[in-house]
């Protein structure tokens, strides 16, 4: 096709969404290659280069690989690395809008350092991170407000929780948006020991529950049934 970018890709496969409320449906993830943020906890860090690691894909290329991977699935996710660094922004909007002229249902991995109406306007679904303090990363809030405030029913707030440090801070920053109902997912922290993270998730729900019940907790299943280690689950 005429004018298409060139997109860096780092992989390209259908797997069962395993995290946030999406959990169990099974979708194909574009994942771009190359992100600057540096999230120390970060589960996917072969992603981070912009240099290797990846492959430049035309938008022909890029969705024969979709169809390819996809039997018929429809929806869509276009995660990272981050989608939406500058270097990926533009290409990832043009890729946004021809996956919607093929009738694909479009979810953004969004990494909670930008917010951008011309592409948040174009996808179906809006997954912002909110990043606590064990990522080493700081989300602002006014950020979350403006997602929650301008895509009601097409978004979630998604934050790491690994301890409770971590579970205060986002309680904190919730509080200081007032009453408003923000539809915010924490996801246990997983670590190789699966004992201890049973613990763990017992744990962030029991905070959750002892301060008003007002995250969902969901773990991320596609690690313990797969381990943490596995690629393209
Ligand atoms: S934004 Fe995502 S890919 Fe980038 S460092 Fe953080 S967790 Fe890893």
């Amino acid at each position: 096709m005429e004018n298409s970018p060139k997109f860096y890709i780092h992989s390209i496969y259908k797997a069962t969404e395993g995290e946030g409320v999406f959990i169990g449906t099974p979708q194909i993830f574009i994942r771009f290659q190359g992100c600057s943020i540096g999230c120390i906890n970060c589960d996917s860090k072969e992603t981070w280069s912009f240099s290797e690691g990846g492959e430049y894909l035309d938008i022909i290329d890029l969705y024969t690989l979709v169809l390819r991977e996809s039997m018929g699935i429809k929806r869509v996710s276009i995660t990272g690395g981050d989608p939406m660094h500058p270097k990926h922004i533009e290409g990832v909007k043009f890729l946004a809008k021809f996956l919607k002229d093929k009738g694909h249902y479009v979810n953004i991995e969004a990494s909670g350092t930008r917010v951008d109406h011309e592409l948040f306007d174009l996808v179906d679904y809006i997954s912002f991170d909110f990043k606590t303090p064990s990522t080493g990363v700081k989300t602002q809030i006014n950020l979350v407000e403006k997602v929650a405030t301008q895509y009601p029913g097409k978004y979630q707030i998604k934050s790491v929780i690994q301890d409770r440090i971590d579970f205060e801070y986002v309680m904190e920053a919730k509080q200081s948006l007032g009453n408003q109902y923000i539809n915010w997912v924490l996801t246990p922290a997983y670590n190789d020991d699966s004992e201890f993270h049973v613990k763990d998730t017992q744990n962030v729900l029991k905070w959750n529950e002892d301060n008003a019940g007002t995250f969902r907790v969901i773990s991320q299943q596609h690690k313990f049934i797969y381990g943490t280690d596995s690629l393209r689950v």
